[in-house]
């Protein structure tokens, strides 16, 4: 169940020049909570060393223990949360990483996915380079210690113009946080105030909870340093836009404001051009909670068709149900979803969804609301149909698995069993997305990877589609091209 929704890859928090640096770290994680559950970990600094607090679990569970605070000492903290989508999940990969180099001690907390870390990790191994983690976090710090460059941020610069991917990544010395975008900008990283304190997050939803103003964004291929002398700036590599989509669709929580727009705006505005696609008669519209609430709302407004809530979502199942015995997975669905009968007996419904993955878990709602009573079920998806895996940080399943990769709509329509099926059109979402609709990534939907990704992934997914990898790499370019 939990294994059919596209995985957030990691969240970051970063605060400089607060009495509490640690406990608004804390606050801070817990707003960016939803993107990743598996660890969370803090790294505070009091101008003359580091002090770490991290581990598997929930933010509450992982900080539950409140004397931990007395223990993170200083004005300074980096705050990572974590899903792993590179490396294990074990408790060496957990986030901040810590290393001490011939410069002295650093912290990293990484947003996103190298795509070149393999090629890297072959490389640095070669020249006698000793990994601790299987994250491509660490190559990283590596490439940072090995820089002769004699500024911190200058060694990160010149580290950063050796990786290529995704990556918003937060650093952390004795004396200074340093913030860094990857120059296409795929994931977010935002910059805010409190008081004389500045903030550094994946979203702006940590900013509302821990009372901090937005400031603006960190600008792709920007490395912002702060340290008690201010802010300073430098730029690295080409900036080319490609932020990632998926962040408006379904990662990013509908009350924060990324690239320039609330969320919320986006979400709902993708419903109501589905509404304009797709219509079709019903007498209520209603969500796969929580994540398509925004969607569906949107197609409510635009249809004039009522929004009712006919889908309960449990929101305390934790992480116990995520590898359940065999007898225990046939209650999955039912754990975490249940219907308002009252609300959709005999009823003609839309029903909205953000995105489809594999299909299994839709069409086991589908099976409730039958049960339900429930006449016609119109299933409408608020992005086009996901056909290509993503490499630049969010863990969607090998093509293979896409159900879109295989099955043309009206297949999927009949596997779902719903009496009507549409995706909302790539165009139709871009039209929607705040700014410039080619400052996006859309190669999950469209397979058009603005940053070629790992030839040993190349070749996989060839074979897996039967193309010839010579043959996709020539789409690739030509698409980069249009
Ligand atoms: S491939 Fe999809 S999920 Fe991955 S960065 Fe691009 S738009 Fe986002």
């Amino acid at each position: 169940m939990t294994q059919d929704r596209p995985k957030e890859s990691c969240g970051v928090f970063g605060i400089f020049g607060h009495p509490q640096a640690a406990e608004l770290a804390y606050l801070g994680l817990f707003a960016l909570q939803h993107r990743g559950q598996e660890s969370a970990g803090i790294v505070t600094a009091d101008g003359r060393r580091l002090y770490s607090h991290c581990d598997a679990g929930l933010v509450a569970d992982v900080f539950h223990d409140h004397s931990v605070f007395a223990a993170l000492h200083g004005t300074t903290a980096v705050g990572h949360v974590r899903y792993s989508t590179t490396g294990s999940s074990s408790a060496l990969n957990i986030q901040p990483l810590v290393v001490t180099t011939k410069d002295g001690t650093l912290a990293v907390a990484h947003n996103g996915n190298l795509t070149n870390a393999q090629e890297l990790h072959r490389q640095l191994s070669a020249e006698g380079a000793i990994f601790q983690t299987s994250s491509d976090t660490e190559l990283t710090v590596h490439l940072v210690a090995r820089s002769h460059q004699k500024s911190l941020t200058a060694r990160i610069r010149d580290a950063l113009e050796q990786v290529t991917g995704a990556y918003s990544l937060l650093f952390l010395s004795p004396d200074r946080l340093i913030g860094a975008r990857d120059p296409h900008g795929f994931r977010p990283l935002v910059i805010g105030k409190k008081g004389e304190a500045v903030m550094v997050a994946s979203e702006t939803c940590a900013f509302d909870l821990t009372g901090a103003s937005y400031v603006r964004d960190i600008e792709p291929g920007e490395i912002l340093e702060i340290d008690a002398n201010g802010q300073h700036s430098v730029r690295f590599g080409e900036s080319k836009l490609s932020q990632c989509i998926f962040e408006l669709i379904y990662f990013a929580r509908p009350d924060s404001c990324i690239w320039g727009e609330p969320v919320y705006r986006s979400r709902r505005r993708f419903g109501e051009r589905l509404a304009q696609e797709a219509p079709v008669p019903a007498d209520m519209v209603m969500a796969v909670p929580d994540s398509s609430n925004t969607a569906a709302v949107g197609y409510a407004h635009a249809s004039g068709i009522r929004f009712d809530i006919g889908l309960i979502r449990n929101h305390y199942i934790g992480r116990t149900f995520i590898n359940p015995s065999q007898f225990m997975r046939a209650f999955n669905t039912r754990i975490k979803y249940n219907t308002v009968a009252d609300v959709l007996e005999g009823q003609r419904v839309v029903l909205v969804e953000d995105s489809i993955v594999r299909g299994t878990t839709l069409k086991k709602l589908v099976g409730l609301l039958r049960h339900a009573g429930v006449r016609e079920i119109h299933v409408r998806v608020s992005s086009p149909p996901i056909r290509h895996p993503c490499f630049y940080g969010m863990d969607f399943p090998t093509r293979k698995e896409l159900i879109a990769a295989w099955n043309s709509e009206e297949e999927i329509r009949r596997f779902l069993q719903v009496d009507s099926l549409h995706y909302l059109s790539l165009d139709g979402l871009l039209q929607c997305a705040p700014g410039n609709s080619r400052d996006f990534c859309t190669a999950c939907f469209s397979g058009n990877y603005p940053v070629p990704i790992p030839p040993n992934e190349g070749r996989a997914l060839a074979e897996e589609t039967g193309e010839s990898w010579a043959q996709m790499e020539l789409e690739r370019l030509l698409g980069g091209l249009t």
